[in-house]
């Protein structure tokens, strides 16, 4: 069996304030959670305090991105290694809003989850199709290519220490959802190609879904039987919506 795994997004928001105030309040309800893996993901320069609030506990830290080099004149970058150093368990790459807004594309995303998983972090790799790719019924070529890069850099084995997250670019903040049947059909899609590759692998392989999961939606999202826990924007900002989803993820265990 799979253990599911949630992730908070925190994408550009929090204080030092704020994000202590919002991990306590996720520390106060973690407890009795062990069956799956819950994170948060702040921006670079909260991840420190973070690691310091959370030692000692089984929530972990994740950051949004990382650099595809590895030291040098790259004014602003933040390496994989670096982040490990830190204390980072996990790091996002690829994520929609980095693809659209900062002009990653594809072969820049694979050679990031290489200098993750290089670094010993585990990479989550964010992929999704836009509204009209859906409305064009090429949804499913689009994401199968995107995943295809990154296999084509590391190679399929490598998949066994990644989380891949399914986030619709179209659900993503807007109020949308995936319906719990598109959203498994996705993810169906996703392990049949890493099965065509590696059944094994694919066996293991967390595939997240993200986009506007809510305390309302959480549970039958989870509960169809490729989705494997979520990737959490908004709702990750309030302790008490974050835990209600992880307990629904916790939960799904006995459904699926
Ligand atoms: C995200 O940014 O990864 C995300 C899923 O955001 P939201 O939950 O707000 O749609």
């Amino acid at each position: 069996m799979r253990k599911p795994i949630v992730l908070g997004n925190w994408k550009l928001n929090g204080s030092t304030a704020s994000s202590e105030a919002l991990v306590a309040g996720i520390l106060a309800g973690v407890t009795g959670l062990d069956a799956i893996d819950v994170g948060v993901c702040p921006s670079f320069v909260l991840i420190p305090q973070t690691v310091r609030q959370v030692a000692h506990t089984d929530l972990k830290v994740g950051a949004q991105d990382c650099s595809e080099y590895v030291e040098g004149a790259y004014t602003a970058e933040v390496s994989a290694a670096m982040l490990r150093d830190v204390g980072c368990q996990y790091v996002l790459i690829g994520h929609s809003e980095r693809r659209a807004l900062f002009g990653e594309r594809d072969e820049v995303i694979a050679r990031k989850v290489g200098r993750a998983l290089a670094a010993g972090l585990m990479p989550v790799l964010c992929v999704g199709e836009t509204l009209e790719e859906r409305q064009a019924g090429h949804m499913n070529e689009v994401v199968c290519a995107q995943v295809q890069a990154v296999i084509d850099e590391v190679g399929v084995a490598a998949f066994d220490r990644i989380v891949i997250a399914y986030e619709p670019v179209w659900a993503i903040g807007t109020g949308l959802t995936a319906s719990p049947e598109q959203a498994q059909a996705m993810h169906a899609t996703i392990r049949g190609l890493i099965a065509g590759l590696n059944e094994p692998v694919a066996r293991t392989l967390r595939i997240q879904y993200g986009g506007s999961v809510k305390p309302d939606n959480a549970a039958e999202l989870f509960s169809q039987p490729d989705i494997d826990g979520g990737l959490i924007g908004g709702a990750s900002l309030k302790a008490e919506d974050f835990l209600i989803i992880c307990r629904a993820a916790a939960d799904s265990l006995g459904t699926v």
